[in-house]
């Protein structure tokens, strides 16, 4: 095979190749707990109507530059972007999936019979410096309503968001909210905030003094803990909204307030990215130390425009995976096992073409069944074999010894409720017996 030049330069022989830093190999058995979480969510959202989307991993590089806004942490330092080599067209893998999910709205006009509801799950990329709960590539769940402008559908989200957390028995998380307002009441709030911000300009540290007449509100979201005082007397967005934002955002407070959904007003709640306008809001829990928001969203009503769709509403929020399923193993919730319901123990390798039968006859009817493969030098004694079929976790083993197969039987031991109980099944129609040992 004639490999192209870059390839060449790499000797395959030399070291042993791990995964890139920050990003994760998703292995037995925790990955049965993200394919229970999946499958959590697939159902629950089913349940609100939100329908799947999936859009490509790598996008024009342009669609974040210009849906995030240039002056984020994420345009500014952590996407992976690269120029394809064939066609020269600047491309970056997804940092996040609302500007890509978006795109492929207006592309395909999707809203032209009306709102929709989606949701996407799926790995992001961001180049940041990897530790507990932040990786470079991590996952996220996002569920997003566009074309609907009133609060019901940001009261939904938050709605459906905390079902979520109670599915997955980590109901103790805590809402904030905000309202970032509308544009108007934003450059009002910008120019006394910019004047506040001059006046203590001593303090500001080198990320705020470059957002200062940039990006100002990003100030406000600061991390830095020599700023926190300084931020705390800032002017706040929520002074500066008028009549109508306040209605959107006492609307959406009634409906939280009617369903029981406890929350805290933060009026420094700003999101990272800049397409958010009306409600923010996050989810946040504090057993994961710094790490703590493991959900946020809100409303960005000019995004579909800005990345040259027709203008339409939209409201949405991003979990991270990692996050949730962290805490989900904090607080110990159960996770069904993925033990099959029967190991087949096969002592002989002459019996194994009969007993491959059997399996797919149970495993049609529902019947989990791990096969005892060989080493390639015999099947192994029976004593290995069952204790292969202890580790396995399975309720019963299955005995495909020679003389019960040649009475046309096989043995079913039951493995784990101590009493070693053994009854003889008839091969020929295990559909009859399947269900005592499915489970
Ligand atoms: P942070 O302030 O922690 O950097 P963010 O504001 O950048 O978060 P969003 O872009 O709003 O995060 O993404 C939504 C969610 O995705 C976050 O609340 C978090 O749970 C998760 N998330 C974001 N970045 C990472 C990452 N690098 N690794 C793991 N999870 C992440
Ligand atoms: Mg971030």
């Amino acid at each position: 095979m004639q490999l192209p030049p870059m390839h060449q330069a790499i000797d395959v022989m030399a070291e042993k190749l791990s995964a890139v830093k920050g990003m994760n190999d998703i292995l037995p058995p925790d990955s049965a707990r993200w394919e229970w979480l999946e499958d959590k969510v697939r159902a629950l959202m089913a349940r609100y109507a939100y329908r799947n989307v999936r859009t490509p991993i790598v996008e024009p590089t342009a669609l974040f530059v210009r849906g995030l806004g240039e002056v984020t942490d994420i345009v500014e330092k952590e996407m992976y972007s690269f120029e394809d080599r064939l066609n020269g067209e600047q491309l970056t893998l997804r940092p996040e999936n609302t500007a890509g999910l978006v795109r492929a709205v207006a592309e395909h006009s999707m809203l032209y019979d009306g709102g929709k509801r989606l949701y996407y799950m799926g790995p992001m990329f961001r180049h940041e410096r990897p530790q507990r709960g932040r990786y470079r590539q991590f996952h996220q769940i996002g569920a997003e309503a566009l074309g609907f402008a009133g609060p019901e559908v940001d009261a939904e989200l938050i709605l459906l968001a905390d079902a979520l957390w109670k599915e997955l028995g980590i109901g103790d998380v805590r809402l904030e909210i905000n309202s970032l307002g509308q544009p108007p009441e934003r450059q009002q709030h910008r120019t006394e905030l910019i004047a506040y911000l001059e006046k203590h300009a001593d303090l500001l540290d080198e990320d705020a003094r470059r957002r200062l007449h940039r990006n100002p509100l990003r100030i406000l979201d600061t991390k830095n803990p020599a700023m926190q005082a300084m931020v705390d007397g800032a002017p706040r967005l929520i002074d500066y909204l008028g009549a109508q934002s306040l209605a959107h955002f006492e609307g959406l407070q009634a409906m939280l307030r009617a369903n029981g959904i406890e929350y805290r007003i933060n009026p420094r709640l700003v999101r990272g990215l800049d397409y958010y306008n009306l409600s923010v809001f996050e989810f946040i829990t504090d057993s994961l130390g710094s790490q703590g928001t493991i959900c946020a969203g809100g409303r960005y009503d000019y995004l579909i425009e800005q990345i040259g769709g027709k203008p339409a509403p939209a409201v949405g929020w991003a979990l991270g995976i990692e996050r949730v399923l962290e805490l989900v193993k904090e607080r110990g919730t159960h996770i069904p096992t993925l033990a099959p319901d029967a190991y087949a123990v096969i002592p002989d390798a002459q019996a194994l073409p009969l007993a491959l039968t059997t399996l797919q006859t149970l495993r049609a009817a529902g019947v989990s069944v791990q096969m005892h493969a060989g080493s390639g030098e015999g099947m192994g004694s029976m004593k290995s074999q069952f204790k292969k079929a202890d580790a396995s976790g399975a309720r019963h083993a299955l005995i495909f010894g020679a003389d019960e197969v040649a009475q046309g039987m096989v043995t079913v031991k039951s493995l784990r409720d101590g009493s070693g109980t053994q009854v003889l099944r008839p091969l020929a129609n295990a559909l009859a017996w399947a269900a005592e040992i499915r489970s």
